[in-house]
């Protein structure tokens, strides 16, 4: 098996990507549903959240207030260090078990979407491929503004509080250019989707995994050998 990096930008497109590739069969995580799942009530990253930053980040039905929590570290740069430091590592125990259910069940490749890849770097060397889904900038903002209702303003604040999209797409092994027609980026994506599947790199893995589990079973044979001799 072998990993690819899906990102972008705000509005790139890159939720679009991936409901495409996930329509064509692909197994795509999405870290942002992950990073949901982790503070679910009574999960250990909730109760150590509600112990930092007390009851108050609490909804009436005992979920965190995303918004609320928000706010405090937008502010605080020290207090999104320590959400991230309760988050972080949650999340990528979950991503990984997620990637050994796909791996046993004879996946060759899974996707990970993650929207900030290129800025915490954590996951980056340990994928195959990284892609970016870019669109122009005035493209961008334009359809910033019409998805989140925004002004100008306020969408090029959002824009401009990110690693430029340009930045990302020079770190990309593979880019989707998304400025144009959902079926001209769906062209795109068929292309990739078929690199994927044709792609023998998860053979290496898998060759790796299969002498992994035959060395540890001559070790025990060998063991069992000695015992009973
Ligand atoms: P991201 O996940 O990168 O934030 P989205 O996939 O949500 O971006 O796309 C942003 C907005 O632009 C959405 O409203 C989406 O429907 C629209 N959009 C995406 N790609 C195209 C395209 N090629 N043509 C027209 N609209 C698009």
């Amino acid at each position: 098996m072998f990993l690819v990096g899906l990102t972008g930008g705000i509005a790139s497109g890159k939720s679009t990507v991936s409901s495409q590739l996930k329509e064509l069969g692909c197994p795509v995580i999405d870290a942002d549903v992950v990073a949901r799942k982790v503070v679910e009530p009574q999960s250990p990253a909730y109760r150590l959240i509600v112990q930092h930053f007390g009851r108050e980040i609490l909804l009436e039905n005992g979920e965190i207030d995303r918004q609320k929590l928000g706010q405090i570290i937008f502010s605080s740069p020290e207090k999104r260090k320590l959400l991230n430091s309760i988050t972080h590592p949650e999340i990528h125990k979950e991503m990984f078990k997620q990637i050994l259910l796909y791996f046993l069940k004879g996946y060759r490749y899974v996707v990970l979407d993650v929207p900030l890849l290129f800025e915490t770097r954590r996951l980056t060397r340990f994928l195959t491929h990284t892609v970016v889904v870019y669109c122009d900038p005035a493209t961008q903002l334009s359809r910033l503004m019409q998805r989140d209702g925004l002004s100008q303003e306020e969408a090029e604040q959002r824009i401009g509080a990110q690693m430029p999209l340009k930045e990302k797409r020079g770190l990309a092994s593979h880019v989707i250019e998304n400025s144009g027609s959902r079926e001209d980026t769906h062209r795109q994506v068929l292309r990739l989707h078929t690199k994927l599947e044709d792609s023998m790199e998860f053979l290496v893995i898998r060759a790796i995994a299969v002498a992994a589990v035959a060395g540890l079973g001559g070790l025990f044979l060998c063991t069992v050998r000695l015992l009973v001799s």
